[in-house]
């Protein structure tokens, strides 16, 4: 493990640049509603298990727990590695596959192997490993789900693009974690998980099985096309756009889409650990 090496280099970077930079995520409203509709979701034996590993606390309880730890005991203490694995980028004519990997690792190739860990290393991770990599892959679903986390490396994941938000100057990065979820509805996260599962009603195994399809590559590629949509729209603007009602109303559906099929596949993810048997495998 090399962080210890790079990260006074990642000290600086954060530093100079504007300081959402190194928030990297949905805001908390945003994962509480992910790992909320998840919950909903869950088989009993998956819940059951979860329950146990995360002493009664539910995943909701730690949409977040990836972000909070950069303040605490536990950075120093090992997790500084997890640093670059709420994101990946991917610059304008290429893909995932094309774009020069993170060497520290992204939030494909972490979920990936946390989920692999949790699938064919069980007995040989301790309950306290096993509850952290559970916490985290509840945290980087949600995120790979979050458009500007499948932003540009050219602009830092939208961190660069410089936007207004109804006035007051932000850019696009912080536009996505927060503030659209923030201005788009006055819910709670429980509310958000309500009004947006509340279609499905009678059909949540259809929209189970449709949208859990395909590999966790596949699903952040979706985002990286979302992120293209957002960039597209931006830059056939001013400079230093500002974006308000219109831009709520125009991105109201992306944002609902990619929360909620996020809610749904971390409820897979996690099916698919604890209770195999339980969950309709589509793979
Ligand atoms: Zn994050």
């Amino acid at each position: 493990m090399n962080t210890m090496k790079r990260f006074p280099a990642l000290v600086l970077s954060c530093a100079a640049l504007l300081n959402s930079f190194c928030g990297f995520s949905w805001g908390p409203t945003g994962h509480d509603v992910v790992a909320a509709i998840a919950e909903a979701h869950l088989t009993p034996k998956t819940q059951a298990t979860l329950d146990q590993l995360l002493g009664g606390h539910s995943i909701v309880y730690y949409s977040s727990w990836m972000d909070n730890i950069q303040n605490s005991p536990y950075w120093e203490a090992g997790y500084k590695q997890t640093k670059t694995w709420h994101y990946a980028n991917v610059d304008k004519g290429e893909t995932y596959q094309s774009m020069k990997k993170n060497e520290a690792g992204d939030v494909v190739v972490a979920t990936e192997r946390l989920v692999s860990e949790l699938k064919n290393n069980y007995e040989n991770l301790t309950d306290s490993m096993r509850a952290d990599y559970v916490k985290m892959i509840v945290h980087m679903v949600g995120d790979m789900h979050c458009p500007m986390h499948a932003g540009r490396l050219s602009d830092l994941g939208g961190n660069r693009t410089k936007v207004r938000w109804f006035g007051r100057n932000t850019n696009l990065h912080s536009v996505w974690d927060s503030k659209i979820v923030e201005s788009a509805r006055n819910w709670s996260y429980s509310e958000w998980r309500d009004q947006l599962d509340r279609p499905n009603r009678g059909l949540e195994d259809e929209f189970y099985e449709s949208v859990s399809s395909g590999t966790i590559e596949e699903w952040f590629v979706e985002t990286v096309e979302n992120a293209s949509v957002i960039y597209e729209y931006v830059e056939g603007k001013e400079e230093n756009p500002n974006l308000s009602y219109q831009f709520v109303y125009d991105f109201s559906p992306m944002l609902e889409n990619r929360l909620l099929v996020g809610g749904y596949r971390l409820a897979y993810v996690l099916n698919s650990i604890f209770d195999p048997e339980g969950v309709q495998p589509n793979e």
